[in-house]
């Protein structure tokens, strides 16, 4: 039962929306009786994780962090909390989140803010702020969040803690509720680089309910933990460092810490070599295009009929109209607008074309670096965790994703791990690499933890 220990941390983080002890307590209780029946496969056996609240679980609501989904409990279970559970972990909470994964502060809930467990007046970044916050508050050591667009990285950077996002399509999005599906990942929070790669492992591989699921063997993420020679364990390993994520807007503090590590990765024995990914100040631009675009389409199941809320107007229209008012909040209303406008009769070649033109540059530009380097090395964010309140202007708020959005856009994996802090505050290092080189990108994040 040491679900029931677990301390959710102080109520003011908010970091956890939905729970039952009890229920937790007999999951904890079924596993010591398979591990008594001689179940000795459960790598996370007893470990208390949490979830976040768009992914499905049979247990507890997931509301997407939205009022439109207010009570909702899924009659199925996501793969990844499947393959949690049958890897012994207990699903103890839900965790805050903005609104259908929409933002980068998890001040987009309609369960309220979730707050920084660093410093409680700033934001845990987002959109899986809640998930970040309750790994650093020391809650549990794994969590899940998803990325559409750096929703993981960007939070792991905030609190501090370790945030893998996959290649698209190495995990199942099977009952992750779609925000833009052809960004949309499943991601890890770790404490350590270990407790992110254990994570991966369990709900990595193909499934045949996600038909973007891809066929390719699942490595073993924790057998790179030491590898390479004593003392230089990235002898050999080429790693680039794109110009365009150093640029002279960028917080002082944080580059400082960032070059700091790159010195260390050449003592590691890695070799650096300075890249271009000239297509990188597009990516804004085409991210929030392509993402609000596929949203539209994804958000028009709730329409008051088939899932949550209902408020019953005067016939189908009225109800669809007082529903999806009512229920969805601002930030999620805007996107569906944008979205359905780029997607308009008129405007269709301007902006969606165009953008999934200029996405597929973007992919050339890395796939370009690949051929010369391994990994790549980049600050996550351009600064680090904000007050919260401070950021009014969504598109100041966008600004927050220029160095993550990419990955997502182009499918590859990448990872954020703590660097240090300025200020008292962490600070977030980004490692990516070419598809399904997760291996790699873990192995230079072990040898720098
Ligand atoms: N901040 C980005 C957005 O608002 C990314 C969100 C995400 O990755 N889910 O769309």
């Amino acid at each position: 039962a040491r679900a029931a220990e677990v301390n959710a941390g102080p109520a003011w983080l908010n970091a956890i929306i939905w729970s039952d002890d009890a229920a937790a307590v007999r999951e904890a209780e079924a596993i010591d009786a398979r591990r008594a029946a001689g179940d000795g496969d459960m790598p996370l056996a007893g470990v208390p994780v949490v979830v976040k609240d768009n992914i499905a679980t049979l247990d507890l609501p997931t509301t997407c962090g939205s009022r439109i989904l207010d009570g909702y409990v899924s009659p199925f279970e996501a793969t990844v909390v499947s393959r949690l559970r049958a890897a012994g972990a207990v699903i103890v909470g839900k965790t805050n989140m903005d609104e259908f994964a929409m933002g980068s502060s998890t001040e987009h809930s309609a369960y309220g803010p979730t707050r920084n467990p660093i410093d409680p007046a700033r934001v845990p970044g987002g959109s899986s702020g809640g998930s970040a916050a309750a790994v650093a508050a020391g809650a549990v050591r794994i969590a899940l969040g998803s990325e559409t667009g750096g929703s993981v990285r960007q939070p792991a950077a905030f609190c501090g803690v370790v945030g893998v996002k996959p290649t698209y399509g190495r995990v199942s999005r099977y009952g992750l509720v779609a925000f833009a599906s052809s960004l949309d990942q499943v991601g890890v929070f770790g404490r350590t680089v270990d407790d992110a790669a254990l994570g991966l492992q369990v709900i990595a591989g193909h499934d045949p309910r996600d038909a973007t699921s891809a066929q390719h063997e699942v490595p073993s993420y924790r057998a790179v933990a030491n590898a390479g020679t004593d003392g230089q364990p990235l002898a050999g390993l080429k790693i680039g460092l794109p110009k365009e994520y150093f640029p002279h807007s960028l917080d002082a503090r944080i580059g400082g810490r960032t070059r700091a590590v790159v010195e260390h990765l050449r003592r590691l024995g890695a070799e650096i070599h300075d890249v271009s990914l000239p297509h990188t100040d597009l990516a804004i631009a085409v991210y929030y295009i392509v993402a609000p675009a596929e949203a539209s389409s994804n958000l028009a199941r709730f329409d008051g009929v088939r899932f949550g809320r209902r408020v019953a107007g005067d016939g189908l229209r009225e109800t669809y109209e007082r529903t999806r008012s009512g229920g969805f909040g601002p930030e999620v209303t805007r996107r569906i607008l944008l979205g359905t406008y780029v997607l308009s009769a008129g405007y269709y070649d301007a902006y969606y074309k165009k953008a999934q033109e200029v996405r597929a540059l973007i992919a050339r530009d890395f796939a370009h670096a690949f051929e010369k380097v391994d990994l790549l090395f980049t600050p996550t964010t351009p600064t680090p965790a904000f007050p919260l309140g401070a950021v009014s202007d969504p598109y100041e708020m966008y600004l927050s994703d220029i160095f993550t959005a990419t990955a997502n856009l182009t499918g590859i994996p990448a990872m954020s791990l703590p660097i240090g802090r300025v200020d008292g505050l962490p600070v977030g290092g980004q490692l990516l690499a070419p598809h399904f080189g997760e291996a790699a990108m873990l192995r230079a994040a072990y040898a720098l933890e």
